[in-house]
């Protein structure tokens, strides 16, 4: 095969607890990851020469070495040389549909789906583990974008333990294109707002067991409650975020007066999404949103939570 077709879907986090420093510089965190139908669609072409080069259309993405597209392909060049120099470089193309830089993992998932094609394209039979602990010496969000699905991380965020699948309970996600937040900056002003509050030792397995707090979330999707997965949504970054952005914090409270099951920032934000009882809540909910807030420079989509990460649709 030559060529390769795969969707990547974003992600959005249904928990996020910050326990604590790390001696890699990293926080200690509790998460809980959701994939969601809201994907980019990234083409994989086998170049012929050595070259690796990313295609993308949007004007957020970079289409350097500082592409994280990019920079899976060169590790996979780098960890396979032989591969590489038997079947030469690649050609990525990224269909952007995930809001850039929103606390969506969209580049994060883009890395997946670039690891997971080269595997394929230069049949190197790599199993999903392996794949995984290639991610995560590209970023904390790589290896739960592989499979995707619901899933609990820990560490950096990189640790994951398989949750029963959350599938279609749909959402309404709201971020301003204009709008970035800088994920660097979320983590550093909690630190230093909050840094007091972190457990000192991270194998005080007291400690720990006091300051982690994510068990009736883990109970509500084990029960698949969307009321009290709605109720249980947690997000320690909106303690810096909603601050410092008053109109993420006005479309947070919009949301959450329409009615909804529960809303939450995801990750380090701006994106803001709103969980709802149906497809017609969700839709219902969007339109009421766009009423209330006439401004373009906010997106809409109503979308979808599912059961997995990558998947192939094509191959030539
Ligand atoms: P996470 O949720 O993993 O923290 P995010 O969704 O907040 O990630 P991204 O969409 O991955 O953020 O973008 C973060 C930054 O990375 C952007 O400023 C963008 O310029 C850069 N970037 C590099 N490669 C990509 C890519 N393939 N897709 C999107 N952004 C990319």
């Amino acid at each position: 095969m030559r060529s390769y077709t795969l969707v990547a879907p974003a992600k959005i986090n249904l928990y996020l607890e910050i326990i604590g420093d790390r001696p890699d510089g990293y926080h200690e965190l509790v998460m809980i990851l959701q994939s969601i139908d809201l994907a980019d669609q990234i083409d994989l072409h086998a170049g012929g020469n050595d070259n690796i080069r990313v295609r993308c259309d949007h004007p957020q993405v970079p289409l350097d070495g500082s592409n994280i597209a990019y920079r899976a392909a060169k590790l996979m060049a780098t960890e396979f040389s032989e591969a590489f120099a038997k079947y030469g470089g690649v050609d990525i193309t990224i269909h952007k549909h995930i809001p850039v830089a929103a606390g969506l993992a969209g580049g994060s998932t883009n890395a997946a789906a670039v690891l997971l094609g080269m595997n394929l394209l230069w049949n190197l039979g790599l199993t999903q583990s392996e794949l995984e602990e290639l991610g995560a010496t590209l970023g904390s969000d790589v290896p739960f974008c592989v499979a995707g699905g619901t899933a609990l991380a820990t560490g950096r965020g990189e640790q994951l333990s398989v949750l029963p699948s959350l599938d279609k309970i749909y959402l309404v996600l709201g971020k301003y294109r204009s709008l970035e937040v800088s994920t660097a900056w979320a983590y550093k002003s909690y630190r230093q707002q909050f840094g007091s509050s972190y457990i000192r030792d991270q194998n005080d397995l007291a400690a720990r067991a006091a300051a982690v707090h994510s068990g009736p979330m883990v109970k509500a999707i084990l029960h698949q409650d969307g009321v009290e997965i709605g109720q249980k949504l947690h997000n320690d970054l909106e303690r810096v975020v909603l601050p410092t952005y008053p109109q993420v914090l006005r479309l947070r409270e919009i949301f959450a007066s329409t009615g909804v099951l529960g809303t939450m920032m995801s990750g380090s934000g701006p994106s803001v999404f709103a969980l709802c009882e149906s497809k017609e809540q969700a839709e219902q909910v969007k339109l009421e949103v766009r009423e209330r807030i006439p401004d373009e420079d906010l997106e809409l989509f109503v979308t979808r939570m599912i059961t997995h990460g990558i998947q192939v649709i094509s191959s030539v």
